[in-house]
């Protein structure tokens, strides 16, 4: 099946007489027969459902369905994309072990990496995203874990040389996990281009009407976990009655493991009622995501001819730094998000976004409507003016979502608001 066609069946197929859309299993546990068939779904937990704390049969359908648009094995959804961001990590890396990450990366992933993980005795080594293979293999030791990465960054809209740092990573015996959030897989599927793991916040595009956060985690399926690095999946798991990750479950070792370990322990699963809202969403992504990249091209190419920015980041623009990277990685489009800078630095920032009419100023992005933020006043407020430009953002930078209402009339939105300046 193609995308479209993914998003409205993958998943879910009604039996005779029963729902065509797949129904809410809003309940925490699940009714068995005998001890015996309770005693079985515990040795192994793949054959049905025992207890909405990590499975549950309409995220199970979103789950199949994500997996599928992805070109993974499996999937496992989470309560948040900062979840997925953890989880990704914590069933690759113990206490003393090390990754490396893209420095350009989510603003949340940075802290959680930086300084939670560091806490937890986990180790990240950030590398700048337009590093050579040299340079990203000199960060590598003996206790290096993964590679992680940010397709398309939020909200410097930096685009990652997947092949590249898989490459170094498959040289390594380890595997590439990317954050495909902003192009989501009907733009990009990272697993093509050799990504073994990819995560998403789910809150963005997927959901795409912010309506709830959330996350998810699939598995390619593809990496060889018993190349030597990776004991925990070949040696038997003592908390799981000495399961064998790669031999009974060698079809998606990596998801199952994080499903009966992580997520049995850890409990951040997302009820059925969010499984159902999720879903809602991917029904309309391919659809959206379309009208999302035409719209935001029409916007940016407008921005750029007021001559009142500075700047105006997009990588579907033709004289932008990462203009090939994004043809390669995303032919079908670049996405919804601009990030500009306005001329006359942090005053004419916000009266510029004070200035709009139908635009909303929050701190959600990838929403259905157009939404804009401040880094400088909202996100980053905290900083200097000379932390700022350190951490690359200028005071005058604005991030802006385009959404899906007519583009004549966020445009109209646009012009009226700098006029007033
Ligand atoms: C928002 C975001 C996250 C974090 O997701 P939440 O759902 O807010 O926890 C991670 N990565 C990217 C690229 C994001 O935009």
């Amino acid at each position: 099946m193609k995308d479209n066609t993914k998003c409205l069946h993958s998943g879910y197929t009604p039996v005779n007489g029963g729902p065509r859309v797949m129904p809410i299993y809003q309940s925490t546990t699940f009714r068995f027969n005998s001890t015996k068939e309770i005693g079985d779904v515990f040795d192994d937990p793949t054959k049905a459902h025992i207890y909405s704390r990590f499975t549950n049969p309409t995220v199970d359908v979103v789950e199949k369905k994500i997996a599928d648009l992805e070109n993974g094995v499996a999937a496992m959804c989470t309560s948040s994309g900062q979840m997925a961001s953890l989880m990704s990590i914590l069933n690759l890396c113990n206490t003393g072990d090390s990754f490396i990450s893209s420095s350009s990366i989510y603003g949340g992933t940075v802290n959680l990496f930086a300084f939670t993980l560091k806490k937890l005795g986990i180790e990240c080594i950030f590398v700048d995203v337009d590093a050579d293979e040299d340079e990203i293999q000199s960060k590598i030791k003996p206790n290096t874990k993964a590679i992680f990465g940010e397709t398309l960054t939020n909200p410097s809209l930096q685009v990652l040389d997947i092949e590249k740092f898989a490459h170094v990573a498959h040289k390594n015996g380890i595997p590439l996990i990317v954050d495909n959030t902003f192009p989501t897989p009907i733009l990009c599927k990272p697993i093509n281009h050799g990504a073994d793991i990819v995560i998403h916040s789910t809150s963005k595009y997927m959901d795409g009407h912010a309506l709830q956060v959330g996350g998810v985690i699939v598995d390619g399926g593809k990496f060889d976990f018993t190349n030597g690095n990776f004991p925990d999946f070949t040696e038997p798991d003592e908390s799981y009655h000495g399961t064998v990750y790669t031999k009974d479950y060698a079809f998606a070792p990596y998801i199952i493991k994080a499903r009966m370990q992580l997520m049995r322990d850890f409990g951040a699963y997302p009820s059925g009622n969010s499984g159902f809202l999720l879903n809602l969403g991917l029904e309309t992504l391919a659809i959206r995501m379309e009208k999302y990249c035409s719209n935001a091209l029409k916007v940016a190419e407008y921005l750029k001819g007021t001559g009142k920015f500075e700047t105006v980041n997009y990588p579907g623009l033709s004289d932008n730094k990462y203009y090939d990277l994004a043809k390669k990685y995303m032919p079908k489009g670049q996405s919804g998000v601009i990030s500009l800078t306005i001329k006359g630095g942090y005053d004419n920032a916000v009266k510029f976004m004070d200035g709009l009419k139908m635009a909303s100023n929050e701190v959600h992005v990838a929403d259905i409507r157009t939404c804009v933020l401040h880094p400088a006043s909202a996100t980053h407020r905290q900083l200097t003016e000379e932390q700022l430009v350190a951490c690359g953002i200028n005071p005058g930078t604005v991030r802006f979502s385009v959404g899906l209402e007519d583009v004549d009339d966020i445009i109209a939105d646009i012009e009226q608001s700098l006029e007033k300046i």
